[in-house]
């Protein structure tokens, strides 16, 4: 953020200096341009007239005059040349190109690794719609037909919410309305809100047509909000308030944020969050979860440079996959359980899995190895004694 207020501070500067520089070239222009127009009127007043002296002398005037104003804009654009290589100087200086302690090529040696990272480009263009650079990227990259076909499946499904999803934001509520019928019973039992969100937009569609509406929204909210009114009792009271003010407009009473743009994009961002989690599927790619948690990653490895680099942390981050901090994630970025040893203070992987004792505490396989003596293993907690064989593994 600093960074960013760093070069913010040396942009204004240009744009205070520009302007400046602007509002003084017009100046000196609108001087000039009167200047010559007098000239210019001298000769159509008489134009076979010959020039006096005095007219030849305020000619001379003017364009010297005209000529040095120039000279002057010119070098003041000129020194404007070194205010903007100094905004080039600040990026460089105030943001990092360098990545490297923070990344790993050599997992790209790796052909599975690339693999990956192909198929998660792939499916990142089809959720945007570009079917046709995702297959071109896919044949390109020469991913067996099978992960190819796999991919266009799984994004299918994606590919219907989010059309949906766009005929909602093109104030389009059919699509929607349709998933919804389809899919009522899912929706019920996670007490979804869409269903009615999308009547109430439908409702308030049919009011915007003004008072020969009414009877028409009335039969609408018969017809839609009779099986919705244990969950949103107020909401449609708030609805049917909006009747009394049909002759004046909604948009000058009370309730003129049920007409805003923002209960559109509400609907839409529930339609996709409900559509998405009833379909099993994320509603962000891979690549864009990537990418923002690498973003929220970077700044603190970075300011850990020196210590990325030392050969010791080296060997952590390749073995084990384990990056040297402690990253906090939103909570959007968390997708399963993590256990976290309480003797080693060490979160626990595929290698070194949770394991529950006899008694029931639960400690990593490493720590259950340091404690284990012979056939003999003292809880630390408890403290029970009992034979390690007894442990089990826990999956999450
Ligand atoms: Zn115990």
């Amino acid at each position: 953020m600093d960074a960013c207020s760093a070069v913010e501070k040396e942009l204004d500067r240009v744009v205070t200096k520009f302007t400046g520089i602007r509002d003084h070239a017009i100046k000196v222009f609108d001087l000039a341009f009167s200047d010559v127009e007098n000239i210019r009127q001298i000769f159509l007043d008489d134009p076979e007239a010959k020039l006096t002296e005095n007219q030849v002398e305020i000619i001379k005037t003017v364009l010297n005059r005209t000529k040095s104003k120039l000279q002057g804009i010119s070098s003041d654009h000129r020194e404007l040349h070194g205010t903007v290589s100094k905004v080039g100087k600040v990026i460089d200086r105030n943001f990092v190109s360098d990545f490297s302690a923070t990344t790993r090529t050599d997992f790209l040696q790796d052909k599975s690794n690339v693999e990956l990272l192909n198929k998660i480009i792939a499916q990142h263009y089809y959720r945007q719609g570009m079917d046709d650079v995702a297959q071109e990227l896919l044949s390109e990259s020469e991913l067996p037909q099978s992960i190819s076909q796999e991919i266009f499946e799984s994004e299918r499904s994606y590919a219907t919410i989010y059309k949906i999803w766009e005929a909602i934001l093109a104030r389009n509520l059919e699509p929607a309305l349709d998933w919804v019928s389809q899919y009522s019973n899912e929706l019920k039992s996670k007490n979804s809100s869409l269903e009615f969100k999308l009547h109430r937009l439908v409702f308030m569609q049919i009011l915007s047509r003004g008072v020969e509406a009414q009877g028409e929204a009335i039969s609408y909210a018969r017809k839609n909000f009779s099986n919705l009114i244990d969950r949103f009792e107020k909401e449609i009271q708030n609805l049917m308030g909006t009747l009394i003010y049909l002759p004046v407009g909604i948009e000058n009473s009370p309730y003129k944020h049920l007409t805003s743009q923002d209960m559109w994009t509400e609907a839409s961002y529930i339609f996709l969050k409900d559509a998405c989690n009833t379909h099993g599927i994320n509603k962000d790619s891979p690549l864009s979860i990537v990418v923002n948690a690498g973003c929220t990653a970077l700044p603190a490895l970075l300011s850990i440079k020196q210590v990325m680099l030392s050969r010791k942390v080296l060997g952590v981050w390749k073995q084990r996959d384990e990056l040297p901090i402690d990253i906090e994630l939103d909570a959007e970025y968390r997708y399963h359980s993590i256990f976290a040893c309480p003797i080693l203070r060490q979160q626990t992987f595929e290698d070194n899995p949770p394991m529950k004792l006899a008694c029931g505490h639960v400690i990593s396989r490493n720590a259950w190895s340091q404690l284990s003596h012979g056939p003999m293993l003292k809880c630390p907690y408890c403290p029970l004694e009992q034979s390690p064989d007894e442990a089990k593994y826990i999956y999450f």
